[in-house]
């Protein structure tokens, strides 16, 4: 049994409503995790006030020293997390363990801010006259993560909330609270104080409004998606928290006639079934130069057919998160073929035998014949699914990149270096990948245009969405 950890103290015994957490390969619950209730809420959100006037006039050298710790604590029982993270989210092996590190390295990155936070002092209008702006913590963060990388989202959230003097009450997933459950015990045993941390589990849909609209709450930061996002952005009119909100994705891939092909190729491999295409950057639409469109497809489907899906512990790419993803999957594919569209490979939910037999797996699926404005072009599949577009020229490719409602992540591979610096300009996108593979990296900002969201996480930038500024006029003369 997961447990909650409210105002310094993890919940001893099963009490109220549960919910059940399950393994994607088997289907099978692996253990159950509170639903908490409104009261549970208010106690975190008590606790980490109460503890915010402390933890906020500690130095954030101290601050940092705590967060190396749980950094140092977390590495060294890294086995333990990764096989939590195969098991609960179903991410293969090398996957997870590639997470784990990033998780490490995020928390010991947002420590090596401390003492860098520096505020300005500015001259008033007549002499004898400063401004004094002063950069200090918000107060209460609440901080929601998703299940898809469950606990490099909580890093990203947690680390530079608490480095800033903040205090928080982190939600997770409630398709993977154990793993969640797990790093928050390393934060804890590193020696973080009563209300500077409290985990609160259950289902969004039922606590999340009277969380994030509390009115001791300063700052919400979420990581979802986009309708998610508008429905806490709706919930927080009340009490005017700050919004970190980072979302949905409908990354575009090019392949440019110029390209380095292999290059090309080893990248949206990745870049498509990475995660089984569950990544807010996943390649969700693919354009190819008429030139070389049916040499780069050909090699593309046949890379493919060649990746084995199944158990995450022995195969190229694991199971969806649950039923509901394939349920989604399928309806696209199905929208795709009331569209027209051809089904090269794949679309159909993979039946697997023995103990995989109740998994939730989907095969890399690959579609031709979209068109810019169908389904599968316009909306986020969150899944192995590549849809595939020809394209011959620059001014067409990037009008349709830039048509989507998201904005976070684009892809594109091309050896005319005039073509890459004009699409600096020319892509509106968060982030623009030039014939190189992701993830965005710690010391790079990770952000998005239009519904993807609001502000966003890494480097300074990210860490001054964890501070605001406040002003102290002074006449001395
Ligand atoms: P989700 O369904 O929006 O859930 C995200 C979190 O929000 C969960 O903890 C969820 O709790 C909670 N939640 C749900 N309803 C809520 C409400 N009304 N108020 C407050 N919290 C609420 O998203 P997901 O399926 O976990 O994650 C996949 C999405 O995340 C994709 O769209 C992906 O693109 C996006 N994503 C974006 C980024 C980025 O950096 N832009 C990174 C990773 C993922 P429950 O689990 O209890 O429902």
């Amino acid at each position: 049994m997961v447990k909650m950890y409210i105002n310094g103290k993890w919940e001893e015994s099963e009490r109220g409503k549960f919910g059940l957490d399950l393994n994607p390969s088997t289907g099978e619950a692996i253990c159950k995790f509170p639903l908490a209730e409104r009261e549970d809420v208010d106690l975190a959100i008590d606790s980490a006030e109460d503890a915010f006037h402390i933890w906020s006039d500690k130095t954030s050298k101290d601050r940092a020293r705590l967060l190396y710790r749980a950094a140092d604590l977390i590495e060294q029982k890294k086995e333990e997390l990764k096989k939590i993270l195969v098991m609960e989210n179903g991410k293969i092996v090398k996957e997870a363990g590639e997470e784990v590190n990033g998780v490490i390295d995020q928390i010991r990155y947002y420590a090596g801010f401390e003492r860098k936070i520096i505020g300005d002092i500015v001259e008033g209008n007549t002499s004898k006259k400063k401004i004094f702006q002063y950069k200090i913590p918000y107060g209460v963060v609440v901080a929601i993560t998703p299940w898809n990388f469950p606990v490099a989202m909580i890093a990203r959230k947690i680390a530079p909330a608490l480095l800033t003097g903040n205090t928080v009450i982190l939600k997770p997933s409630s398709d993977t609270p154990m793993s969640a459950e797990w790093v928050v015990k390393r934060f804890i045993e590193a020696g973080f104080e009563r209300g500077v941390l409290n985990f609160i589990t259950g289902k969004g849909s039922e606590i999340g409004d009277h969380l994030v609209s509390h009115k001791k709450v300063a700052l919400v930061t979420m990581t979802g998606n986009t309708s998610t996002g508008q429905q806490i952005m709706r919930s927080i009119a009340t009490n005017m928290a700050k919004p970190i909100l980072e979302l949905g994705g409908k990354a575009p891939f090019v392949v440019w006639k110029d390209a380095d092909i292999f290059t090309a190729l080893k990248t949206l491999l990745w870049a498509k079934y990475w995660n089984s295409g569950q990544s807010c950057i996943a390649a969700e639409r693919l354009y190819v130069h008429e030139d070389i469109y049916d040499t780069f497809m050909k090699k593309f489907i046949r890379l493919s057919k060649n990746i084995t899906v199944g158990d995450p512990s022995h195969t190229d790419m694991g199971p969806l998160i649950n039923n509901n993803a394939i349920e989604n999957a399928e309806s696209f594919v199905k929208n795709a073929v009331d569209d027209n569209c051809k089904i090269i490979y794949g679309g159909k939910k993979l039946k697997l035998k023995g103990k995989f037999s109740k998994g939730f797996f989907f095969p890399p699926t690959i579609i031709e014949g979209a068109k810019q404005k169908s389904d599968i072009i316009q909306n986020e599949i969150f899944g192995p699914i590549m849809p595939v577009i020809k394209v011959k020229n620059e001014e067409d490719v990037i009008n349709k990149i830039n048509d989507s409602r998201y904005g976070l992540a684009s892809y594109l591979f091309t050896s005319d270096y005039k073509f890459a610096y004009r699409s600096h300009e020319s892509v509106r996108f968060g982030e623009l990948f030039i014939n190189m593979p992701g993830p965005e990296v710690e010391q790079g900002y990770h952000t998005g245009f239009r519904l993807t969201g609001q502000a966003g996480e890494g480097s300074r930038h990210g860490i001054e969405e964890y501070i605001k500024l406040k002003n102290v006029y002074v006449d001395y003369s």
